[in-house]
């Protein structure tokens, strides 16, 4: 989680955690603030809702533009507030641009009325229609992980669904969302989206006051926006924490799993929801698949070097988020696994070296809590059905992987994983695929999900609407008088 400060202050210091510098400042928005900006959003939002999905659709192209044109600046802006590798960093405005693309195509056609068949006696006269109306303002609360890329995964396909969107970025990585802000006003938008800036209080002021809130960060602080949202009676979807198992059967192509899983494992440093932080590996193949996956970790360039694409792991977003790592690491070797390659912070900043644990138990921290860091715990198991049943052990439940050279295999053991996506011989490739639902079980998410349909249509109220087909009588059978 977040480290707590002092929601008080008037201002937000943001700093490269890579070697500690300031590099800018935001406003923290106090709650007559929010409340302001979300009436201002709610006076704009019937403007922008009569406006249609297909007129809609040119200000997202036209933002896309900007995103692509703009695309070295923003990353420069993302690595100085997160301390990633510049390869981590411009990741996500090419992913933003695609996804504008996803929305741009496919908004329309996911938000046309529905005409159902009528069913029954009473209802083959009418003609019957479904409509999709926004909810008027959405609050997107986003973590500090993908600051950038965040913001536009939850706040586009509301924006699409006609709705306006109050965003509200970490107060750890605020820099970037303000310029997805400024990217909206620049390219003259109508103003439908706006910014509040601030530590956890501003996000509670947001969801006491808008019509849908759409979370993404860690499961305690979802817990608490889903009671304040019960509270009012306001809907919410949560995309929380996760514990991401990869299964690696004596079956598999060693050499793709410990490529993938070294991808899995130690993309953006490990602080991806969907990272891979635990390896299940059988027993006939661990050693040789632990020397694999080694081999590959040690050739992993550690470092954060403006605009140089050399490194390929970067620093940890916060002092916290690498103690974490540590203790992990620390309780894990204490409990009798071994460090089979880093194991300790390393030079000025937060960097944490990639980390491969061996001899790991389920009982360990590093397997039973979300680390979100540089490190892959392995462990090793009889057989398929011990993977299965270690895996499923978790109170998360976001995505998983498995590998194996049987397709049919793979797909048999997906099916009996408790995750909301399964990658056979493949790390990430749901999240990339924007036409799939992303969401988490158990305690991974709840409500609606990205991606798809429902990625946009949770942002609307159903409508039902009916119509008599041939309205020539004055009344109708079932109406009073029953004669
Ligand atoms: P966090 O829960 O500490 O903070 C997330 C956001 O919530 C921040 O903007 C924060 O200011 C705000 N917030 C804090 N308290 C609040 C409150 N009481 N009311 C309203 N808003 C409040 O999470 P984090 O440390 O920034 O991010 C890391 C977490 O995010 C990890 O657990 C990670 O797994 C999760 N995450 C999940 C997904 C997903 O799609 N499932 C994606 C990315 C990150």
């Amino acid at each position: 989680m977040t480290t707590t400060a002092p929601d008080v202050a008037e201002t937000i210091e943001v700093r490269n955690p890579a070697d500690g510098g300031v590099v800018g400042q935001v406003p923290n928005d106090s709650q007559e603030t929010v409340v302001a900006k979300v009436k201002a959003l709610r006076e704009a939002q019937p403007a922008w809702e009569a406006l249609g999905p297909k007129e809609r659709r040119r200000w997202f192209l036209r933002l896309q533009e900007w995103v692509l044109d703009n695309s070295q600046h923003i990353t420069d802006v993302l690595q100085s507030e997160t301390g990633k590798s510049r390869v981590d960093a411009s990741f996500e405005p090419v992913v933003s641009a695609d996804l504008l693309n996803y929305w741009s195509k496919n908004a329309a056609k996911f938000l046309a009325d529905k005409h159902p068949h009528p069913h029954g006696p009473l209802g083959l006269a009418k003609n019957l229609e479904i409509t999709y109306r926004p909810y008027p303002v959405v609050g997107v609360i986003t973590p500090w992980n993908f600051p950038f890329l965040n913001g536009v995964f939850d706040a586009i396909p509301a924006l699409a669904a006609g709705a306006s969107v109050l965003l509200k970025p970490s107060e750890v990585t605020p820099l970037s969302a303000v310029e997805f802000v400024r990217g909206w006003k620049e390219i003259g938008a109508p103003p439908v989206l706006e910014i509040s800036t601030g530590y956890g209080a501003t996000g509670a002021a947001l969801v006491d006051t808008v019509d849908y809130v759409q979370f993404t960060g860690s499961t305690p602080t979802g817990r608490i926006i889903a009671q304040q949202c019960a509270a009012r009676l306001v809907p919410y979807s949560l995309e929380l924490g996760g514990k991401d198992p990869a299964i690696v059967l004596a079956d598999a192509d060693l050499d793709r799993a410990a490529n993938g899983i070294a991808w899995g494992g130690f993309f953006n440093a490990g602080q991806v929801c969907i990272s891979i932080e635990r390896v299940y590996v059988e027993e006939s193949v661990y050693d040789e698949f632990l020397t694999k996956l080694t081999k590959n970790v040690d050739e992993l360039r550690m470092g954060q070097d403006d605009r140089s694409y050399r490194y390929d792991v970067g620093a940890l977003a916060t002092v916290t988020q690498r103690d974490i790592v540590q203790r992990h690491v620390e309780e894990a070797v204490a409990g009798g696994a071994r460090i089979v390659t880093g194991g300790a912070p390393t030079g000025v900043g937060t960097f944490f070296a990639p980390t491969v644990l061996a001899d790991v138990e389920q009982s360990m921290s590093c397997i039973q809590e979300e680390t979100f860091g540089p490190t892959l715990p392995v462990v090793k198991v009889r057989d398929e059905q011990e993977a299965i049943a270690l895996a499923n052990d978790s109170r998360y439940g976001l995505s998983a992987s498995v590998w194996t050279r049987d397709k049919q295999r793979g797909q048999r053991i997906a099916r009996q994983l408790e995750a909301g996506a399964v990658n056979i011989n493949d790390a990430f490739s749901n999240t990339f695929n924007f036409a799939l639902p992303m969401g988490g079980w158990k305690e991974s998410g709840i409500g609606a999900r990205w991606g798809g349909p429902n990625g946009i249509l949770k942002y609307c109220r159903q409508q039902a609407i009916t119509t008599p087909r041939i309205p020539v009588q004055s009344k109708e059978l079932i109406w009073y008088p029953y004669v």
